[in-house]
């Protein structure tokens, strides 16, 4: 991969294009923030590589071995002010998320939305569509629900799209879009999000590897979209007494690999209310850059996912916790640093 500044001369690109070309290397253009990056297909051989940097100085190699590129933790230095580095919990970097699963009625929405206000929540979270494994069960109140947020003053939400349509139909009512787990290698919708400057959360999907789920990824960002958030939800194991194995490997991991920032979702990766609280914790520990947690003013009675809701009550004593936590966090980091 071959990164240049975007402030350089244009000139410098246009030869950088037709050397590559001349070389036979098949390669994609992109510019995300302040650079333009050449990702080859293959890595440039020898030769190749002598011709290209041979244009100017500003031309920065990087060999990344891995089969995702942007994704790749050595864009770190490059990528630093997108969406990301703005998301705040009470003080601290950190992308807090908590609201109901799927959007129900004003009442509902208003509720979650006045609790996070209090918490310091920033972003609330609420389907107006839902994947639902049964084509019984409650698919979400769509048109209703946008007229919903309408009426919720000052909302910040997180929602899921599942077509590429509804980027479009969408995109006023919801600050960062949402790609579920099932929708993880939907690729022309990665593409079509892409394509729009907003933020995107892309959920992991059950069975999916993290080189899978980093190559959705790579979907988004190579379209232009620097704003790519990672979450993971639970994977599929052997284990049935919970809904899903929340993979707290899968979080330090990607922390290694990539510089894109990972939330977990203790939600949908326990199933189980009782389960959301140790288990956000344990992905802060892990180094979880934030979290989605779906809770209900009135948790039994959800239409959707009622078992893992969290009450409001649970929710104001966790975010107590996580505040303390991430407090600890950073002066661990701090020490850590220094030594
Ligand atoms: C959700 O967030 O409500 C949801 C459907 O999540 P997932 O795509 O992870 O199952
Ligand atoms: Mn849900």
């Amino acid at each position: 991969m071959l990164v240049l500044t975007s402030t350089i001369d244009q000139n410098i690109i246009l030869n950088l294009e037709k050397t590559l070309i001349k070389q036979k290397a098949e390669f994609r253009r992109v510019k995300l923030q302040n650079y333009y990056f050449f990702v080859t297909a293959k890595p440039l051989s020898q030769k190749q590589l002598k011709k290209v940097l041979a244009i100017s100085d500003c031309i920065i190699h990087h060999e990344i071995n891995t089969p995702y590129q942007l994704a790749s933790h050595v864009l770190k230095d490059y990528l630093q002010d997108n969406f990301f580095s703005e998301a705040r919990f009470l003080g601290h970097p950190f992308l807090m998320i908590a609201g109901p699963c799927s959007i129900e009625s004003y009442e509902q929405l208003e509720a979650c939305l006045d609790l996070n206000q209090k918490l310091g929540i920033e972003y609330t979270r609420g389907g107006i569509v839902k994947p639902r494994t049964s084509p019984y069960s409650f698919q979400g109140l769509k048109n209703d629900a946008l007229a919903i947020i309408e009426d919720c003053k000052d909302i910040q939400l997180v929602s899921e799209i599942m077509t590429i349509e509804q980027i479009e139909q969408f995109k006023d009512h919801v600050a960062i879009f949402q790609i579920g787990a099932r929708n993880m290698q939907n690729f022309d919708l990665l593409k079509a999000v892409g394509k729009s400057n907003k933020p995107v959360i892309i959920k992991r999907h059950p069975s999916a590897t993290i080189e899978e789920w980093l190559l959705s990824a790579e979907y988004v960002l190579l379209e232009g979209n620097p704003n790519v958030i990672l979450c993971e939800r639970g994977i599929r194991t052997f284990e049935t007494s919970y809904r899903n194995t929340l993979d707290l490997n899968a979080i330090a991991y990607v922390k290694q690999v990539s510089h894109l920032p990972v939330l977990a979702d203790p939600s949908h990766g326990t199933g189980i209310a009782s389960l959301v609280g140790p288990l956000a914790l344990a992905s802060i520990a892990a180094g979880a850059d934030g979290l989605l947690i779906e809770t209900h003013p009135d948790s039994d009675m959800a239409l959707s996912d009622a078992d893992q809701a969290i009450d409001f009550a649970a929710l104001t004593r966790l975010s107590d916790q996580i505040e303390q936590l991430l407090a600890m966090r950073t002066t661990y980091e701090n020490s850590n640093h220094t030594k």
